[in-house]
């Protein structure tokens, strides 16, 4: 009979000691970068920012692309974007390249802002300017990443702009990602 109870303290004992190391895990992770980061996107204000408008074809397209300073050195940025051109598809999901462009000339069908920033004249896509790309779903895209490509003060005066298609990451020089359909200024905050 007393084999039982002890049984059953050895389950509690071994219960217990997975729930401490459940604990140290959760702690170390803490650690990590992303909870800096997640601090940053709820509480800082951004540096600089991107307001995105679309063009002719696409008026229907708005949205923010936010640039912060982050502790570790690079650039934290978040972008969220409305009506991609796959608004209308209700359960439709697309991939859309997103680039740094070299001017921040947004006027027009945006034919004016040149090239992917490129200081290091790199073949694409490893331009400093060749940003993760949107997934726009049924319209809407929302995307937090870190880049150590460049800095704040690199990238004011110049552009974001979205493409069309998504990023082939081959083609030169820009990935084979169609027309501009967004575009905005990237201006410091005040
Ligand atoms: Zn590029």
């Amino acid at each position: 009979m007393d084999r039982v109870p002890m049984g059953k303290n050895r389950k509690v004992t071994k219960a217990a000691g997975m729930y401490i190391l459940v604990k140290k895990v959760f702690i170390m992770v803490q650690f990590t970068p992303r909870l800096t980061f997640v601090k940053i996107l709820e509480k800082n204000r951004p540096r600089a920012v991107a307001w995105v408008t679309g063009n002719d074809m696409n008026p229907q397209l708005s949205g923010l692309v936010k640039f912060y300073d982050t502790p570790y050195g690079g650039v934290l940025a978040e972008a969220e974007i409305f009506g991609l051109p796959n608004a209308a598809e209700q359960y439709a999901t697309d991939f859309y390249a997103m680039h740094i462009h070299e001017s921040g000339d947004c006027s027009g069908d945006f034919e004016n802002t040149g090239g992917h920033y490129n200081p290091a004249g790199q073949p694409h896509p490893r331009h400093a300017g060749d940003l993760v790309p949107l997934l726009g779903n049924a319209g809407y895209a929302w995307a937090a990443f870190y880049d150590k490509r460049f800095s704040i003060d690199d990238i004011i005066g110049k552009a974001v702009v979205i493409h069309a298609q998504a990023d082939d990451f081959t083609t030169q020089p820009s990935g084979g990602s169609g027309g501009k359909i967004g575009c905005g200024e990237i201006r410091a905050e005040e």
